[in-house]
């Protein structure tokens, strides 16, 4: 396939904070004021308290793996496959869904991972890694 440009977010009035925190490698997320609950995607509601006062927080960038899938089927240029895709889950609750950066060795539901950032011109970008040296036993969904 012929090289393409990549797509990247186009920041809006909602989630510009969000995608500005990236420039400086940093992941912020809504924080709450009422009851100090992390929130994503951005809304202007909390889903705990409905107050609508809330602030942007860093947040750690260490998770676990939720969820993830490994992409066989090339849907766009961009992005030569295969490439794994990890659903996380941060230490704050949030769930957020990015690539898996180098190797997929130890990947598995619950396999810790952190952020590192994917550095293109206009827009870093989050992509994860595994870390630990031991992969965790996988946990089977009921
Ligand atoms: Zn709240």
């Amino acid at each position: 396939m012929p090289e393409a440009p990549r797509p990247y977010p186009r920041p809006d009035r909602d989630t510009g904070p969000f995608w500005g925190a990236q420039q400086h490698h940093e992941l912020h997320l809504q924080r709450c004021s009422g009851c100090a609950a992390f929130r994503f995607p951005v809304t202007p509601l909390c889903p705990e308290c409905r107050s609508f006062d809330f602030e942007w927080a860093p947040c750690s960038g260490r998770g676990k793996v939720y969820s993830y899938t490994v992409v066989h089927h090339q849907t766009h240029p961009a992005f030569p496959v295969p490439y794994t895709i990890v659903l996380v889950e941060l230490e704050e609750g949030q769930r957020l869904i990015g690539q898996l950066r180098g190797s997929s060795d130890g990947l598995a539901i619950g396999a810790p991972v952190g952020v590192e950032w994917e550095d293109a011109p206009n827009q870093p970008l989050p992509v994860w890694v595994i870390e630990g040296d031991s992969p965790p036993t996988p946990q089977v969904s009921e």
